[in-house]
């Protein structure tokens, strides 16, 4: 059983699919695959990993039309896959499961409608940033106009011609700011915290470009080579660890503020943080957006809302017809709130309840055939979640095959050799540059990133195959 038929559900589907393994299904409470690509649909989304790297390794897109797509468009890639690697037929639409429980020698999964169904393994595939998180603002209630989250975009809600408030700048309110700048009569943006912004071109591909990816499918490979190795190598190393590629990244973002010309409106935007401390924004027109007389970056705090709009600090009323939250998601989450019950009547609840921690991003002690893609301390940091997901997915293959020949039977992560793991990560985290300062969704309930703090190639040889000593029967 798999819990949830987004990118990472998805993928997990089509890794049993390849291995011929067709006794599973997906659980997925909304109405069709593709999770947080089904979820976003705010005006200006698009991915900010770039395309050609931004997908299965075993499902090359040789039609991506651009660097940096449009959200339908890879929402519509996820689709596809599932599509055709016969994932769509496993997957059990509105099924929201509520708790799993370990009863004689398997799981039982609980679903919201009352329905019980068993299964041998169960896997989280619930992603990262699926809990919007509204902010805790004196009066918000009371404004009089459309407000939303910005993953619940309201479409119904006009938003030309109008006065528009977004909080929050993080990825989300800079692609909502540039695409609604211009389209809005006013659009006031409350910044907390300035962020930095990486100034990466969005490239339109040529006809030509899509027809010989499809023509020759070594070139989709070699594309998607070619732009992994080119992320591991510049954004990874530069997050690791001091170095050139910290300075280079570093200094790219500095410059790219400087484009703003007024300096009390670059004053603002300058973060006095490192950049990278947080997750770096992609792209370009951010800056152009707010330079507009019809956009203003407002960064007196949010005194309280009233139902006319916004009051600041200072005072100042500012009159709204529609306020936009990308206020960002609860990324400590992950399944939750889904309980679960180990064999002793052991909970998640409880093994988490200070805070989220993995045996190498996909186990948990106490918890026997329960895996998690996109667990805690999986390197998520600005590079493509699609790559890690597969590592995870194949790993956990592999032990789906093994229960399946009888080579183990139910087991968990041992207790000590997960807390080793987790003492070397802690060691680690130092050298990176998210413990430089600064606040951000990366960070768990003790302040520290919940990250990973080595290369990629490191995760893919720790989950290279399962290491069966590690584990520990089910007493
Ligand atoms: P976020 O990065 O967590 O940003 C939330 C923003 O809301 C921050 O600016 C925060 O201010 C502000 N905020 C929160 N509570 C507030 C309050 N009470 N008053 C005022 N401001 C408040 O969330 P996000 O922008 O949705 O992005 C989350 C992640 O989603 C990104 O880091 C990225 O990984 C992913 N994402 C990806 C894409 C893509 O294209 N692939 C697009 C969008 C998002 P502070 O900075 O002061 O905390």
């Amino acid at each position: 059983m798999i819990i949830g038929a987004g990118m990472s559900g998805i993928c997990m589907g089509a890794t049993l699919e390849r291995q011929g393994i067709a006794s599973y299904t997906i659980l997925e409470k909304g109405n069709d695959v593709g999770g947080t690509w089904r979820e976003n649909t705010y005006p200006g989304l698009s991915c900010d990993v770039a395309s050609r790297a931004y997908c299965y390794s075993f499902a090359p897109n040789a039609g991506w039309t651009s660097t940096f797509p449009p959200g339908p468009e890879v929402h519509g890639y996820f689709k596809g896959v599932a599509q055709k690697a016969g994932v769509y037929d496993h997957v059990r639409f509105g099924a929201e499961v509520v708790e799993g429980r370990w009863e004689a020698g398997h799981w039982v999964l609980e679903l919201k409608n009352g329905d019980r169904i068993e299964a041998d393994v169960v896997v989280s595939a619930c992603g990262v940033l699926h809990h919007p998180v509204l902010p805790d603002i004196e009066g918000l209630e009371t404004f009089a106009g459309p407000k939303f989250h910005s993953a619940r975009w309201d479409h119904s809600v006009k938003v030309d011609g109008v006065r528009l408030g977004v909080v929050g700048t993080g990825s989300t309110g800079v692609q909502i700011t540039k695409a609604l700048g211009g389209v809005a009569a006013k659009l006031s943006l409350f910044q907390r915290s300035p962020q930095w912004v990486y100034p990466v071109g969005n490239i339109r591909f040529s006809r030509l470009n899509r027809f010989l990816h499809r023509r020759f499918p070594a070139l989709s490979r070699l594309s998607y080579r070619g732009w992994q190795w080119a992320y591991e190598e510049t954004f990874v190393k530069a997050t690791m660890k001091p170095g050139w590629q910290r300075r280079m990244m570093s200094g790219m973002c500095r410059l790219h503020v400087r484009s703003v010309k007024d300096p009390e409106l670059r004053r603002k935007l300058t973060p006095d943080t490192q950049p990278m401390c947080r997750r770096l924004i992609m792209g370009k027109g951010f800056y152009k957006a707010v330079q507009r007389d019809d956009v203003e970056v407002i960064t007196e705090g949010i005194d309280r809302v009233v139902p006319e709009g916004v009051i600041t600090a200072d005072g100042r009323v500012h009159d709204l017809d529609v306020l936009v939250l990308a206020t960002g998601f609860d990324a400590q989450a992950y399944l939750r709130p889904i309980e679960l019950v180990g064999p002793s009547g052991n909970r998640l609840s409880e093994a988490w309840g200070h805070k989220p921690h993995a045996y190498r991003t996909v186990g948990l002690p106490g918890f026997p055939n329960f895996f998690m893609l996109m667990g805690p301390h999986s390197p998520v940091g600005n590079v493509s979640l699609v790559a890690i997901a597969e590592t995870q997915a194949d790993y956990i293959a592999g032990w789906v095959r093994m229960l399946d020949s009888g080579q183990t039977s139910a087991a968990s992560p041992r207790a000590d050799v997960t807390a080793r793991y987790n003492e070397e990560m802690v060691a680690a985290l130092p050298q990176t540059v998210w413990t430089t300062g600064c606040k951000s969704w990366y960070l768990d309930a003790d302040g520290l990133p919940s990250l990973w703090p080595w290369t990629p190639a490191r995760h893919r040889e720790m989950l290279a195959e399962p290491q069966l000593e590690e584990f520990e029967p089910v007493a």
